[in-house]
């Protein structure tokens, strides 16, 4: 018996990277894991489904709201609920001067990295409602604290996924869906590795109180714990999973 047996749990942007190893985790604990990815999730769902786990794709774009209506419906159609919401598909960034980024570059961060979530939300708000331990889960990042230069828009839409969490959980605590943020430290996946070469990821680690790099899979630990029934009493709450890089 796993703990998630006969959960379904939906993970945006689970074909690669930090969803993958989200979506991973959660099957291995019993979850029925539905993936909505822009590009094709067939690898995932084969390393799940050759572990013996259960997962299915669809393709979708969460900027969309007709796009997220027509996958959450076939969702409803396919599993008649939801139990979790793993808010993950995004974009990473490059790094450029404040005022050197265009309106419109900033506005592509703010409808992936914020509009997506909530739009996502939005339409998943209608499956959680049927079931008794709903969650959400944003993955949001520690850039908003720590104010990274060079990466305003980015920084400025993960700062709204953190007044998204706050305003839902306070909006939905009474229909019992608890809503919590997490925060990778910088962990190489196919997002962050256009951007930085080895020596940056060395750099951060070496800043850390645990000298290691931190993995997909540890960010996927703690996806698990605040979507467990452990959880249940922890609402609005924001976790940072960095070995210790960023202390608050
Ligand atoms: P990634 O680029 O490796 O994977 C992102 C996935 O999201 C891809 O499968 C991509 O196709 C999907 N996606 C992108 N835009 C989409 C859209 N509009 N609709 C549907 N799917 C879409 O990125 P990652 O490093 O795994 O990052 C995942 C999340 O974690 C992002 O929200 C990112 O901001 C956050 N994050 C990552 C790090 C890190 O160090 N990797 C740190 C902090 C926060």
């Amino acid at each position: 018996m796993g703990r998630f047996d006969g959960r379904v749990m939906l993970v945006t942007g689970g074909a690669k990277g930090l969803g993958k190893a989200i979506a991973k985790r959660l099957a291995t604990d019993g979850a029925q894991v539905a993936i909505i990815d822009l590009v094709a999730a067939d690898e995932a769902v084969s390393e799940i489904q050759s572990a013996g786990g259960m997962a299915e794709a669809f393709l979708g774009d969460v900027t969309s709201e007709t796009a997220m209506e027509t996958a959450l419906q076939q969702i409803d159609a396919r599993f008649g609920k939801l139990d979790v919401l793993v808010n993950n598909a995004g974009i990473l960034s490059p790094r450029k001067a404040w005022n050197v980024w265009t309106q419109d570059e900033i506005r592509k961060f703010v409808d992936i990295n914020f509009f997506g979530y909530w739009i996502t939300a939005k339409y998943a708000y209608p499956l959680l409602k049927k079931v008794e331990h709903p969650r959400i889960v944003n993955i949001a990042s520690r850039t908003f604290f720590m104010g990274n230069p060079g990466q305003l828009p980015y920084v400025a839409a993960k700062g709204a996924v953190q007044g998204l969490t706050w305003c839902l959980a306070r909006e939905l605590g009474d229909e019992g869906i608890t809503v919590n943020a997490v925060m990778p430290g910088m962990v190489e996946t196919p997002g962050t590795a256009q951007y930085n070469q080895e020596e940056a990821y060395n750099r951060v680690m070496n800043n850390q109180a645990i000298k290691q790099r931190v993995l997909p899979e540890d960010l996927a630990d703690l996806v698990a714990f605040v979507a467990s029934d452990d959880a249940k009493m922890i609402t609005g709450q924001t976790f940072i999973c960095d070995g210790g890089g960023y202390l608050h």
